[in-house]
């Protein structure tokens, strides 16, 4: 069960502290306080946990302090969407919105390799007017002998660019728990001239004691990537412990399936999950059409694979898109084969325009 309490309460008022008595006395319940600060309100959610079938509602409701309250009968307590719950989808960071009903796209490299190729890839954002990219610094690989990423050496000239070039928010995989210090630290050096959503990789999906440390930090939100071989569910369980631990900012990540099934994709596009994990959560969601096609294919139509699976997930409703860029793709040390060319950024945009209309024309067909 969710109490949540009226706007902008005082934990020192009255009336918190008579529902908190209330909350200590009651047998085999444990309760855990979670503020969402918003930029109108800060809303304070109290989470009850154990035997809590027995609880009326109406009592609850009683308590001067609490607005609402929110039975959970899904099996994801904090993220899911349950009956009754009008809880907003999503939050803010450093001046960007993320949520179900909105769309940011993070064109970036795959992997950081020279200060030049993060300098003409921001250029070009800039140009395009956009304020996300993303740039991985600590990169999981196949094989040990592979480029494993610059790691902490790169963040410092990243995060100068990115100051430069007005990025707001970088999309940046960390692997251990160490890196969420270093980008801290390499973000302090530099002023924190930009923001950063941490990415869970899709090899990292169930590394629960990563989860966990990602979700007790609640500076910066997390983009968690669906496990390849797993389930939906079970990949929304782990979304959970990020959640559980305390960061409520997750945007889920659907980025294709292994099986040779979906030859000569990389992975099988799974993109019509995005309405199951909007109806199930109230995660925003992101695609990845590079990692999921994973080549430069092209039909007979002149359009790249890449951009007609990018337009698929638009279609549907994805809040978020990953793709990678470089500026030339035969010398990327990672993933250069799905690359997409700087010169194809201003198209990719328009691409990703004509389908959001074409989303928002279907969703005023369907509004009554
Ligand atoms: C990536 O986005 O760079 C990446 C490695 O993705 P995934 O974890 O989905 O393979
Ligand atoms: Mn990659």
């Amino acid at each position: 069960m969710i109490l949540i309490l009226k706007p902008n309460i005082d934990s020192e008022s009255r009336d918190y502290k008579r529902l908190e008595s209330h909350l200590t006395n009651l047998p085999n319940i444990e309760y855990r306080v979670h503020k969402v600060i918003g930029a109108a309100q800060t809303l304070t959610e109290v989470y009850l946990i154990g035997s809590t079938s027995a609880l009326s509602l109406d009592e609850m409701r009683s308590f001067q302090a609490v607005d609402h309250v929110v039975r959970i009968s899904e099996e994801y307590r904090v993220l899911g969407r349950h009956k009754d719950d009008s809880r907003p989808t999503g939050f803010a960071y450093n001046g960007v919105e993320f949520g179900q009903d909105n769309l940011n796209i993070f064109a970036g490299l795959c992997a950081v390799d020279s200060p030049e190729s993060v300098e003409t890839m921001m250029r070009a954002l800039k140009e395009n007017g956009q304020v996300c990219t993303r740039m991985g610094a600590y990169k999981p690989r196949t094989s040990p002998y592979s480029f494993q990423g610059h790691g902490k050496n790169c963040l410092k000239f990243v995060f100068e660019l990115a100051g430069k070039y007005g990025i707001r928010v970088i999309a940046m995989e960390v692997t251990h728990e160490s890196h969420i210090d270093e980008i801290n630290q390499a973000l302090d050096d530099t002023g924190r001239p930009t923001g950063v959503m941490l990415q869970i990789g899709t090899r990292n999906t169930q590394n629960f004691e990563l989860l966990k440390s990602v979700g007790r930090q609640q500076e910066f939100p997390v983009l968690l990537k669906r496990g390849f071989g797993i389930t939906l569910d079970e990949s929304l369980h782990a979304a959970e412990y990020l959640a559980s631990e305390g960061n409520h900012k997750v945007v889920f990540g659907l980025r294709g399936m292994k099986t040779n099934i979906g030859d000569p994709h990389r992975n099988m596009v799974d993109f019509a999950h995005i309405p199951v994990v909007k109806r199930l959560t109230r995660m925003p969601v992101c695609i990845d059409p590079s990692h999921s096609v994973g080549g430069r294919f092209r039909g007979p139509d002149n359009i790249l694979d890449i951009m007609h699976t990018t337009a698929q997930g638009v279609i549907a409703g994805a809040n978020m898109i990953l793709v990678d860029f470089h500026p030339n793709p035969s010398v990327a040390l990672v993933d250069g084969p799905q690359a997409l060319r700087m010169e194809e950024l201003p198209k990719f945009i328009e691409d990703v325009r004509i389908v959001r209309e074409a989303f928002e024309s279907r969703l005023a067909l369907f509004s009554e």
